[in-house]
């Protein structure tokens, strides 16, 4: 079996060079593209098993480049390379799951390892669609309902005061758990057992990162509300009213 093509879109020499000798280092076969013309020009040669995006590029940007490039390649795994927490915001908002991004700076070893993961995450969601999350109680949805929540888990569906929330796998799964125990803190390591399909590939600032999203939305609902509480150095839980 020939050694996966790593698509390393990057405009910094410095920074590419070191994820292709890690990359190579590792096993893959990485291709280096400083802009995103060169990208797509690469990826119509065919071959391509993964994209490593930078955001910052100059001539487009990596969010419109991801875009022209899974409309070429659907379900074309991609990670993203993100400088600043406003593009970890977009990235998260993107919904492509929750390991699509590495925060620079960073290790080579952990892009690797990332890349190891995605690759093995894409095959194995090829091969099986992962299995829905356990059926709620209908004491527990009882519980979250005197709470402002009502789950429907057949329709994996929450909403917050009447309104339906419009959530990702991930946050859904993760308001799920700590609206059914209201009081309850947990720890992020916690919620990651419980909302990510692949747990090992997650880090807390993953977990942090989908809080944010969810606290957003349900201050669309309602602009004060706050139901999510953070524990410093333990974790969240849901307020107790
Ligand atoms: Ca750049």
């Amino acid at each position: 079996m020939s050694a996966p093509h790593i698509l390393v879109v990057e405009d910094e020499p410095a920074i590419a060079d070191t994820i292709t000798y890690a990359l190579s280092t590792d096993g893959f076969e990485p291709h280096w593209c400083a802009s995103g013309a060169a990208a797509l020009q690469a990826q119509a040669a065919g071959g391509i098993a993964l994209a490593i995006l930078d955001i910052g590029l100059p001539d487009i940007n990596g969010f419109e480049l991801f875009k022209r490039l899974t409309a070429q390649q659907p379900g074309l795994p991609v990670i993203f390379l993100t400088a600043r927490s406003g593009e970890i915001d977009r990235v998260v908002g993107l919904e492509l799951g929750a390991d699509d991004y590495v925060a620079k700076p960073f290790s080579p070893r952990e892009l690797v390892a990332r890349v190891r993961t995605v690759l093995r995450r894409t095959q194995r969601a090829a091969a099986a669609p992962p299995t829905a999350p356990t059926a709620t109680s209908s004491a527990a949805t009882a519980a979250a309902a005197t709470h402002g929540f009502a789950i429907d888990d057949e329709r994996k569906q929450i909403r917050f005061r009447g309104k339906a929330l419009d959530l990702s796998r991930i946050e859904y799964r993760l308001l799920k758990v700590l609206a059914e125990r209201p009081g309850r803190v947990y720890s992020r390591d916690e919620l990651m057992q419980r909302a990510w399909d692949d747990p090992a590939a997650a880090f807390d600032r993953t977990v942090d990162a989908h809080v944010k999203m969810l606290r957003a939305k349900l201050r669309e609902i309602d602009a004060a509300a706050d139901p999510i509480v953070t524990h410093r150095g333990l974790g969240y839980s849901l307020r107790e009213e």
